[in-house]
């Protein structure tokens, strides 16, 4: 049987359909939950997000991901943002706000989300706030992956990157089994061409400069839970635990 997306079903083998069947009756009764992970690049947002996604069965939308991926394509969205991503800058707002439109619709995200670096900016914020306003929504919980600067260069330039899953490595303090090849596909790993100490001071400066502001603009609204993000992963994970059960 071939479904709107032109999936012949009699083609997926029987324990993938049982496992979903599975995961979509365990989703049925979890409260829907829409969540914004804000932090500087290296504080854990992508390390975390998978836990958070598949506890509370919600999409995990990137955009950081989301453009990485348009560049690769050369799509026209990728080409616009290209040259502001290598330098460590911020792409323009209308941009990530359209494709963050477009992506909250998808099926996968009808119990929520987990929104990775979006909003990076007030007004980015604000347009979201418009967004799910019209459909009568809003952001549950804001958590904020507090880390002192210092701790980020030994991340960032460690980090080796699964570019087809966003599944993220790091040589000292989270290996893959083989090195350079990723544990669930076998395929290579890559370093972002961004993840330099050089590209990380921009990157770090737009984030103090434009983000902070953000997480203000949450604090006002009593929404924000604060995270030790300098801890290890799996304490990290705990915290986030009693962030979203408080
Ligand atoms: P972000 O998505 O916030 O940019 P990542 O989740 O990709 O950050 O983490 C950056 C790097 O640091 C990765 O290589 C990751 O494996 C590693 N990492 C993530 N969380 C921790 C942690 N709590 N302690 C040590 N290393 C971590
Ligand atoms: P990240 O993967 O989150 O570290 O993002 C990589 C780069 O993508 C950033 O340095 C920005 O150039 C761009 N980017 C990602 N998300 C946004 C956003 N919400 N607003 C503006 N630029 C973004």
């Amino acid at each position: 049987m071939a479904t709107a997306n032109n999936v012949d079903l009699a083609e997926v083998p029987s324990l993938d359909l049982m496992s979903e069947l599975l995961r979509r009756m365990k989703c049925s009764n979890k409260p829907d939950k829409r969540l914004i992970l804000v932090g500087p690049p290296g504080s854990g947002k992508g390390t975390q997000s998978p836990l958070i996604k598949d506890e509370y069965c919600l999409c995990h939308l990137a955009t950081g991901d989301m453009l990485r991926a348009a560049v690769a394509a050369k799509t026209p969205l990728g080409i616009k943002a290209k040259e502001a991503m290598n330098k460590g800058e911020l792409v323009s707002d209308d941009l990530v706000v359209g494709i963050i439109d477009e992506a909250i619709r998808k099926p996968s995200c009808q119990k929520g989300f987990i929104l990775d670096g979006f909003p990076r900016t007030v007004v980015q914020a604000q347009k979201l706030d418009e967004m799910l306003e019209k459909k009568g929504a809003k952001i549950d919980k804001v958590l904020n992956f507090d880390i002192d600067d210092s701790i980020l260069e030994e991340r960032i330039t460690g980090r080796w990157m699964h570019p087809a899953s966003g599944r993220s490595y790091h040589t000292k303090f989270a290996p893959p089994k083989v090195p350079g090849v990723d544990d669930v596909t076998g395929e290579p790993l890559i370093q972002r061409k961004d993840d330099t100490a050089e590209v990380l001071k921009s990157r770090l400066e737009a984030f103090h400069k434009q983000t902070k502001p953000v997480i203000e603009y949450y604090t006002k609204k009593g929404i924000v839970g604060n995270l030790h993000a300098e801890k290890p992963a799996n304490e990290v994970a705990v915290e986030i635990q009693k962030a979203l059960s408080s």
